[in-house]
């Protein structure tokens, strides 16, 4: 009998996070890595913010905020809500949790029960089969293609829902595409979700600010679905703040309200000092935020423009979030003479260990045909990356 539980013996570790300490193993073995496996901007976190947790800390914030987060940060979050999205949430249909991540698994252990159908187009956000298992749910998968730009149809959509079918969970701009659903597909996919009351939606909104084509549309904006929407937010990528761990939902308040109770038994509120952080995030100007979008813009014309060099390499234009998707298998049944790439997984390690470059393969994203670049780093490093690929790639034949 094994020691640890089946729940924790059937989950998979992130691979994302593994991509990114195996480059760290290697870098400490002496090895000069490029990690374009983590999606993590890599700029520091604008001073307001910062000198408002030193505030924070001064003004003896050292106590447990209310579970569901402070009152005023819950306000600056529904002020949000109302002034880049126009939308109505009160404080009592926010939750600020531990980053998104924990946004994600509460609505999702709150909602679906074992055997109950959780919709996921590929290719997904690692994390979100994971925490699918952990509640003991089906995935029920939808294919897209590169050609469609990865984007799911309506018609796609109504085919994959059953009597079983409880949440459909998405991402735009898309972790690991870059896709943006713009408002005229969004609202296609509202019309399905309307035919059937019993399913919600998580609508997983991170890179909401790092848009390239200048607006951002919710699938919440549709008034005939917004009672089961559930928008999921953080401050991880649009405040370059992934280690203060911010995320939220706005949500029917019945939803806030079970959210506010799970979090109560696993982890209680998120910290204090950076909750009164990200109320300074939330309530000042986005300008830094903006720079560091035309500066993750800028990049990926540099990576896109470089990666069309590469022989083989089929690429979407990412419309959003830090990340190009190129399918790769051209290189499959190629060789060097010593090894030999037949899936996606071979071509990232073949490229971490002859390029020192880490990347994440495309299956853990469920696309077996793709793999994925995080560009959240300097062009100096994207250009000797791509270099390096370039180079190794071309000894497969
Ligand atoms: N959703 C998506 C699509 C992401 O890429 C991430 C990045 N980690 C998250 C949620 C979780 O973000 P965090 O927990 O850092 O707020
Ligand atoms: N969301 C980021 C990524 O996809 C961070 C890693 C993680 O949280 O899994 O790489």
């Amino acid at each position: 009998m094994s020691k640890l539980s089946d729940r924790i013996n059937r989950l998979n570790e992130s691979e994302t996070i593994k991509m990114s300490r195996i480059s760290r193993e290697l870098s400490e073995k002496g090895h000069d890595v490029i990690n374009l496996s983590l999606g993590e901007p890599d700029f520091d976190t604008p001073t307001h913010i910062k000198e408002a947790a030193k505030k924070a800390i001064d003004d003896g914030y050292s106590h447990y905020p209310p579970i569901s987060g402070y009152l005023d940060v819950r306000q600056a979050v529904a002020a949000k809500f109302k002034r880049e999205n126009n939308l109505d949430y009160t404080p009592q249909q926010i939750v600020i949790s531990t980053g998104a991540k924990q946004s994600i698994a509460n609505v999702v252990l709150c909602l679906l029960n074992p055997g109950e159908e959780i919709i996921l187009p590929e290719p997904y956000w690692v994390s979100y089969v994971e925490i699918a298992k952990l509640a003991e749910g089906v995935p029920v998968y939808i294919p897209t293609t590169i050609e469609a730009d990865f984007k799911i149809t309506p018609e796609q959509l109504r085919e994959a829902i059953t009597p079983k079918t409880k949440l459909l969970v998405f991402s735009t701009p898309c972790n690991p595409t870059g896709s943006v659903y713009s408002k005229d597909e969004l609202e296609a996919l509202a019309k399905v979700v309307a035919e059937f009351p019993d399913l919600y939606i998580i609508s997983d909104e991170i890179y909401e600010h790092i848009n390239f084509i200048g607006k951002h549309d919710s699938i919440a904006q549709f008034d005939f679905i917004k009672d089961r929407v559930i928008i999921v937010n953080g401050l991880s990528k649009a405040f370059a703040m992934t280690g203060w761990r911010i995320g939220y939902i706005g949500a029917p308040e019945w939803i806030a309200k079970a959210c506010d109770k799970m979090q109560g038994q696993f982890t209680s509120a998120a910290c204090s000092i950076a909750e009164r952080a990200a109320l300074a995030a939330l309530s000042m100007d986005i300008t830094p935020t903006l720079l560091m979008r035309d500066e993750f813009r800028k990049r990926r014309d540099l990576v896109l423009n470089l990666m069309k060099e590469i022989p083989g390499l089929k690429l979407n234009e990412p419309k959003g979030a830090f990340y190009v998707f190129p399918d790769i298998t051209y290189y499959f049944g190629k060789t060097d003479g010593t090894t030999t790439i037949n899936t996606a997984h071979d071509l990232s390690m073949y490229i971490l260990n002859n390029a020192y470059v880490s990347i994440v393969s495309g299956e853990a994203f469920g696309d077996k045909n793709c793999i994925r670049f995080s560009y959240a780093t300097s062009e100096d490093k994207l250009i000797e990356a791509i270099k390096r690929i370039k180079n190794v790639l071309a000894k497969l034949h």
